[in-house]
């Protein structure tokens, strides 16, 4: 790449290019897990749709493998390629709604939490996920899970039509009618067709508030506890998404101190809606085993979705493995209490926290061959998080959440594409399945058959001549 190549991109674009040494280069090649370090050779803060056309071109022109950053929280850091060009859209973050029509655009690099506050003075959302500095870019192209999800599907389940600039620069509509076959690859295929730079979501009225209860439990009891919250799932009114947790208590308030630094397993449920009917629902939970403490909140329904915002912050280090259940037996749940230690393990502090999170309601509603997301049979999401911040505690912190990843896999039926880290073309197998694979490989053949998109959870091209 020649100077004079990347000061005629200067020139063509109305945002920045940044190049190392260069202030701001480092803040902007900085995402969300600290475990990415990584350097391009050159950084395109892309300000409009013709700037990304521009910096795709010049990306091909100059044989630079291209990254596309959002929120920058793809686990494995995809947006952020080492030596090649970085298409960085958080520039283009703009949010506009039509409270009449129940529509809002957002702009390719928009974060979940600006969709929210655009959103929810009308009383209105769509589906967005837990965190609100979570990117709506990767977040939507894969599937997008959020709390209202059972109401009213996932959030690619509520766009109604991409703007798009594809591999070889080209600006596209897709939507229904407009290119159907790319608007099915865009739901659910992840950033593999081109550079989403608008977003059109059918909203829905939601109301502001919300609910949040956490049952916790202590080893001995967890089991117990447990079976009964999985009994309750298919039970489970769309407003309410039912939870359940296990990790190491920190020194909470609300929990005893005898639990403190142990192993706990919480569950619980997240209400979107009238409170006064959620909790029945908290009855019905804490009918089944007593609870050792309890955490019930009610908050606004922006509150929900910034709740975790600092507890997910950004500068940690980070590794995860996911799993999609189609159904949670006994020994799935004792894999899921055992945290993937090996048996007699009292040293809770390394061991990855994990999550589930129930299904179902809206999401099934979805014909599985309506969209490219393909795991619409799934009872609940597990993911294990591990979170650090000593270099030093890389290798056991991985190798303990690839061994909890492990015990689960058994009981698994798939994965969650934006919850894959390094598990490569297997972990793309397991989010889509052979026959969804090979379509969206013709489709990948047809919109960018030279895989320029490469660096995301890649879907190979495939011919069919
Ligand atoms: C703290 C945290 C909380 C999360 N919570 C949820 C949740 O509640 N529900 C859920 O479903 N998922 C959740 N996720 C997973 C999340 O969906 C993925 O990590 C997703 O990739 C994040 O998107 P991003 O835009 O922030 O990431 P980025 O790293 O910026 O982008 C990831 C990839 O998406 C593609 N991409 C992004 N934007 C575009 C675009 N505009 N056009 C084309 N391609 C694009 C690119 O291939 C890029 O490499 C969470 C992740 C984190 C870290």
């Amino acid at each position: 790449m020649k100077s004079a190549d990347v000061a005629a991109l200067r020139r063509g674009l109305d945002g920045q290019v940044l190049i190392p040494g260069e202030a701001g280069y480092d803040a902007t090649r900085t995402v969300w897990n600290a475990m990415v370090d990584r350097r391009p050779a050159v950084i395109a803060r892309c300000a409009s749709a013709s700037d990304v056309a521009a910096a795709v071109r010049f990306a091909r022109a100059n044989a630079l493998e291209i990254g596309v950053r959002c929120g920058g929280h793809s686990v494995a850091g995809m947006s952020v390629p080492d030596g090649g060009i970085m298409l960085d859209l958080t520039p283009m973050a703009a949010v506009r709604v039509d409270p009449e029509r129940r529509l809002a655009r957002a702009q390719g690099g928009a974060l979940l939490g600006a969709v929210d506050r655009a959103t929810q003075p009308f009383g209105l959302a769509t589906t967005a996920g837990n965190v609100s500095h979570t990117g709506v870019g990767g977040l939507t192209l894969g599937g997008g899970m959020g709390w209202v999800a059972r109401q009213h599907g996932l959030t690619c389940d509520n766009v109604l039509s991409f703007e798009v600039v594809t591999a070889d620069g080209e600006l596209m509509c897709a939507t229904e009618s407009d290119n159907p076959d790319l608007f099915w690859g865009l739901r659910g295929g992840g950033g593999n067709f081109g550079v989403v730079t608008d977003f059109e979501f059918r909203l829905h009225h939601i109301g502001t508030a919300a609910l949040v209860a956490e049952l916790y439990y202590p080893a001995q009891d967890a089991t117990a506890a447990m079976r009964a919250w999985r009994d309750l799932i298919p039970h489970a009114p769309r407003r309410a998404t039912l939870t359940a947790w296990v990790g190491t208590a920190g020194v909470w308030p609300f929990l005893p101190p005898e639990l403190h630094g142990r192993s706990v397993v919480s569950v619980g449920l997240v209400w979107v809606g009238d409170p006064s009917e959620g909790h029945d629902q908290i009855t019905v939970l804490r009918s089944a085993t007593p609870a050792a403490a309890e955490r019930i909140r009610e908050l606004s329904y922006l509150e929900l979705q910034t709740m975790d915002d600092d507890r997910e912050g950004h500068h940690q280090r980070r590794y995860w493995k996911g799993h999609y259940l189609r159904a949670l037996d006994d020994a799935a749940i004792d894999a899921f209490i055992g945290r993937g230690a090996p048996a007699g393990t009292d040293e809770p502090d390394l061991l990855p926290a994990a999550s589930l999170q129930a299904y179902g309601g809206a999401i099934a509603d979805v014909a599985d061959d309506a969209t490219a997301f393909a795991q619409r049979d799934a009872l609940v999401e597990f993911v294990a998080s591990a979170a650090w911040t000593d270099p030093a505690e890389d290798e056991i912190r991985m190798a303990n959440a690839r061994s909890y990843g492990a015990a689960i896999e058994p009981f698994a039926s798939g994965a969650y594409v934006n919850a894959l880290a390094d598990e490569g073309a297997q972990g793309v197998r397991r989010a889509y399945g052979a026959a969804k694979l090979a379509r969206l490989g013709a489709l990948k053949h047809r919109y960018d058959p030279e895989n320029v998109f490469h660096l995301n959870h890649n879907i190979p091209p495939v011919t069919t001549e």
